[in-house]
């Protein structure tokens, strides 16, 4: 299988074109884009034609297309993107004069989280690193100019540990220079806590990690996440304690989604804590975005914040993420197509 641009990394580029500098401007020339191009053009920049002739004749582009784009009030922006044979998301969040792009690692799920409208869309396929990097390229295009692309979180549709390959070279081209040189620590890649994966993405890779932990009992965990069953959650905390030893530089969060009634007792609060005690972790706390048919709640405001206080009360770093995009379901576990059109019920922030 020959791989397209802009997958290839430096290294490869290097030696298909039998130059770093030509490497170097290839992938100048790539940062310069403003529009996702259709096919690669007949001359390149700083690319001989001798030499990219016969690469343009190995190598294509993936064809990805803005089907639809939604603007939300708080400056969040929704990209619904048709790739060969599915449509994905990806959401580009602006904060303090910098926007986040949340990328797509699968077209669908296998996993099935109870609470996540990802599932309802089922698998389609896989994404190549080439249509992952092609995400953020076409989101940084549109960025604002007081906010430009400086993080990239995979927590779009898809769990990246069951695409490991492809995430990992994707987390590479990010952070490889000449462009987009992203730091490893404004890399952030989400799991479910499949357990294989995130050992190898911890001897693997620099990038941050993010643990969706969302339970404080493997009972209340299980009803949720069905994979808790095999892989508990003692196990999941054991692998980032170690990782943390190893690399004390990596950047590791918990994501801890609340439910009203289910996870959200000060018992909970108390017991989130002590499981990550010694363990360099940030906790970040989204309240549950509702839809339809999980017989989930969304907690109330006051929960929320006190639940906040009694874990930073206790020493342990914690923000709560405030919903983004909600009312463009383009919040955590919305990115699905088809509830846009279907009555979807947001919620007031
Ligand atoms: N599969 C990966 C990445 C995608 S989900 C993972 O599970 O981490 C990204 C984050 O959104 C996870 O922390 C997940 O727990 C959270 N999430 C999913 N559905 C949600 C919902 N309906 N409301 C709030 N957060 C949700």
């Amino acid at each position: 299988m020959t791989r397209n641009l802009p997958g290839l990394t430096l290294d490869e580029l290097t030696k298909e074109l039998d130059s770093r500098q030509r490497a170097v401007e290839l992938l100048k020339w790539i940062g310069s884009w403003t529009a996702f191009p259709k096919e690669l053009p007949e001359t390149v920049p700083g690319v001989s034609h001798r030499v990219w002739a016969p690469f343009r004749a190995r190598h294509g582009l993936p064809r990805v297309e803005v089907k639809e784009r939604k603007l939300s009030e708080d400056g969040t922006t929704k990209y619904a993107l048709q790739v060969d044979g599915a449509v994905i998301e990806t959401v580009r969040i602006p904060a303090n004069g910098r926007s986040t792009i949340c990328v797509s690692s699968q077209a669908g799920c296998t996993r099935k989280c109870v609470f996540c409208a990802t599932k309802e869309l089922g698998f389609t396929r896989q994404l190549k690193a080439e249509e992952m990097l092609a995400q953020y390229l076409l989101a940084r295009m549109e960025a604002p100019a007081d906010a430009p692309a400086r993080n990239v979180v995979f927590m779009g549709m898809g769990e990246p540990m069951d695409n490991l390959d492809e995430v990992l070279r994707a987390v590479e081209l990010l952070t490889q220079s000449p462009f987009p040189q992203l730091r490893a620590q404004s890399v952030t890649v989400s799991t479910s806590g499949v357990l294989p994966g995130m050992e190898r993405f911890l001897r693997e890779s620099k990038a941050s990690l993010a643990l969706s932990l969302n339970a404080t009992t493997d009972e209340v965990r299980a009803q949720v996440m069905p994979q808790n069953k095999t892989w508990p959650i003692r196990a999941l905390l054991d692998v980032l304690r170690a990782a943390a030893e190893r690399d004390p530089d990596r950047d590791t969060f918990v994501e801890y989604v609340l439910f009203g009634g289910l996870n959200d007792t000060d018992a909970d609060a108390d017991r989130l804590v002590a499981l990550l005690r010694g363990l360099p972790a940030r906790v970040n706390l989204i309240p549950y975005n509702p839809f339809p048919g999980t017989g989930l709640q969304t907690p109330t405001e006051a929960r929320v914040v006190a639940f906040h206080r009694r874990v930073v009360d206790q020493g342990q770093l914690c923000l709560v993420r405030s919903p983004r995009g909600r009312e463009i379901a383009a919040a955590c576990g919305q990115l699905v197509l088809a509830s846009d059109a279907q009555g979807f019920v947001p919620q007031p922030t």
